[in-house]
């Protein structure tokens, strides 16, 4: 499902990625652990094409996604493919403060479909799974910290995609909180098959994952 060769990055002077190399299974759940500064989160953004690969300080040979290679991707087609097939959840939900539950789900949805209300039973129906069926027009500030991740989770799943990564996704969350993200990537898993790519300091989420990955170094642990 997720295939990269050989990832360099540097910022300046610091060589963050030193050749990194990960093959990631359909439907496997992967966590990737390492000291603070040890290039988890730049490994993330470069695997999510949030980190732009024309970046000249940013080298590989290839990532592929379903077995088609981002780096070659036009920005338009790599914006569509983006939206299509990979879900990001972020440490901070980052949902838009001025519109409600299902709204927030429901923009990257709307984005290049012609159906607006197909995405929002779509919407609804996630929202629902994740118990946030009476949630569906509270703002952010009216729901507590993990019914706002669990926004972000619905808002990730929107279009399907094959592919999540997710950055600290329960590092705000208490642990009666964070256990139950960690349990709802199992639940989705089992539902939807979704492939999950795991960056996380908790180290209960990180030894569920089906595989643990150590960065230290700019690599992977042997
Ligand atoms: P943490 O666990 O604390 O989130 P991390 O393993 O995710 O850390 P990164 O955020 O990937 O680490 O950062 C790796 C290194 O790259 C750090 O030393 C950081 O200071 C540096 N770095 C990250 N982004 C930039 C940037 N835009 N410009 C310069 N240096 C950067």
């Amino acid at each position: 499902m997720i295939l990269a060769n050989n990832i360099h990055k540097r910022f300046g002077d610091l060589e963050v990625l030193k050749g990194v190399s990960l093959d990631v299974s359909e439907g496997e759940i992967v966590s990737i652990v390492g000291a603070s500064g040890a290039g988890k989160t730049t490994l993330l953004q470069i695997l999510s094409s949030l980190e732009k690969s024309t970046d000249p300080q940013t080298y590989f040979t290839q990532i592929l996604i379903k077995r088609e290679d981002i780096t070659q991707m036009s920005d338009a087609k790599l914006s569509k493919f983006r939206n299509e097939n990979i879900g990001f959840i972020f440490q901070s939900h980052q949902l838009l403060p001025e519109f409600s539950a299902i709204e927030n789900v429901c923009i990257p949805g709307f984005i290049g479909k012609t159906k607006p209300n197909l995405v929002q039973n779509k919407a609804k129906e996630l929202l629902e799974f994740l118990g946030l069926g009476n949630r569906l027009e509270h703002k952010p500030s009216q729901l507590s910290g993990g019914e706002q991740q669990r926004v972000a989770v619905a808002r990730a799943l929107i279009n399907q995609p094959a592919v999540i990564f997710a950055d600290e996704p329960s590092g705000n969350l208490d642990s009666k909180n964070a256990e139950e993200l960690h349990q709802l990537f199992f639940r989705l898993r089992e539902e939807f098959g979704q492939t999950f790519v795991i960056v996380t300091h908790n180290e209960e989420l990180a030894d569920m994952a089906d595989r643990k990955l150590v960065m230290a170094d700019g690599k992977f642990e042997i």
